[in-house]
């Protein structure tokens, strides 16, 4: 009988796949941890995140038990917030359910599960038959078929590959099948120079043979949106003034960040400013830029509000809540403002040894 392509797969798997540490200490917390963890941020990127956070929290009770904002402080750094408050949450559902969810239709009702996450925990943990299709399985899956049908999001993506990838699982090793085509499309299907002449799949797939592998998947262009914001770097007495993000925002609220300059009477000018820097986010390229600026009387008096405003000690920074940007910046702008060569009454606002280093 010849070979299927799971389990071509699997064997390369078996000796190619990554050594990680959710693999080599397998349950369903280190499975859901690392899911969640992967779900927008590469391996390489969330390894340190994932050791610290194992370390505190080694387990769903100790997750359940401890308060939000030491959650939060734990995966700090790693953005997108909501995926930690749905970690909670999940970890608080999971202790008290009974039964134990143990599908991957069970785990869709848990916060923060869609269906990759479901189906990744169902087949690994449970050895539910369920393909999981993330951003890597739909690159291979369209390549091995030369699917010219154009890709709009993951969404769709997974919705449209739904039926092959159902062909191809093999039922009696779901979590296996899943996992080693997720590494073969981190690995070796890469977005651009795939490395087809040493691929394990290379006999069943037409775009590998064909040499046109990148033409896959085919996208729809989406048109960026491009953000601007001005921020303030407002310090006085050694304390640097925050704004606390509003309730309504679902991925950050309760976080500390710099102030958004439309939102006190201040007026940033070219000459004010100390840091630029872009980044992307989904469709938007935002270019926030700071300004230093000093504390005037109305500044002092608009900040009066003590829910919405934070005046930190500089000495404080490092424990508290902030975005990952937001950290970077201030690390950025104080480590600027140390150096010898800046202006003296500025530097004299910045204590001795700030920013320490974190140890992650
Ligand atoms: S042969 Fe090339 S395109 Fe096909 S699955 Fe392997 S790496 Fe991807």
């Amino acid at each position: 009988m010849s070979e299927s392509l799971s389990s071509v797969v699997r064997a390369w798997f078996g000796r190619h796949g990554r050594a990680l540490p959710w693999r080599e200490n397998r349950s369903l917390y280190s499975t859901v941890v690392s899911e969640f963890m992967l779900q927008q941020t590469q391996v390489a990127t969330m390894l340190p995140y994932y050791a610290r956070w194992m370390t505190r929290f080694p387990d769903f009770e100790s997750l359940a038990q401890a308060v939000e904002p030491e959650v939060l402080f734990q995966w700090q750094g790693l953005g997108y917030y909501s995926r930690a408050r749905n970690l909670h949450r999940l970890a608080r559902a999971w202790c008290t359910a009974d039964p134990k969810p143990d599908s991957a239709a069970a785990w869709r009702r848990l916060p923060g599960v869609g269906p990759y996450t479901a189906a990744a925990v169902a087949s690994l943990a449970f050895r539910e038959p369920v393909p999981v299709i993330d951003g890597n399985v739909i690159r291979v899956l369209t390549r091995l078929h030369a699917d010219p049908t154009p890709v709009r999001d993951s969404a769709g993506a997974r919705r449209a590959l739904a039926g092959r990838a159902e062909a191809l699982l093999d039922p009696n090793h779901p979590g296996e099948h899943n996992e080693a085509l997720m590494e073969l499309g981190a690995t070796v299907c890469l977005p651009r120079n795939p490395l087809c002449t040493s691929c394990p799949v290379l006999r069943f797939c037409t775009a590998g043979q064909r040499g046109e592998p990148e033409r896959y998947p085919r996208r729809l262009r989406r048109v960026r949106e491009r953000i601007t914001r001005q921020r303030l770097w407002i310090v006085s007495e050694q304390h640097l003034l925050l704004s606390r993000v509003a309730g309504g925002s679902k991925r950050l609220a309760g976080f500390l960040e710099l102030p958004d300059a439309a939102s006190l009477p201040a007026k940033p000018t070219r000459e004010s400013e100390i840091l630029r820097r872009t980044r992307g986010i989904s469709d938007q390229t935002i270019t926030e830029t700071i300004h230093q600026l000093p504390c005037s009387a109305r500044i002092r008096e608009a900040t009066s509000d003590n829910e919405r405003w934070v005046w930190a000690p500089v000495s404080d920074l490092e424990s508290l809540v902030l975005s990952g940007p937001h950290r970077r910046w201030i690390d950025e702008i104080l480590t600027q403002q140390s150096r010898p060569e800046f202006d003296a009454s500025v530097r004299d606002a910045v204590p001795n040894g700030y920013p320490q280093r974190r140890s992650r």
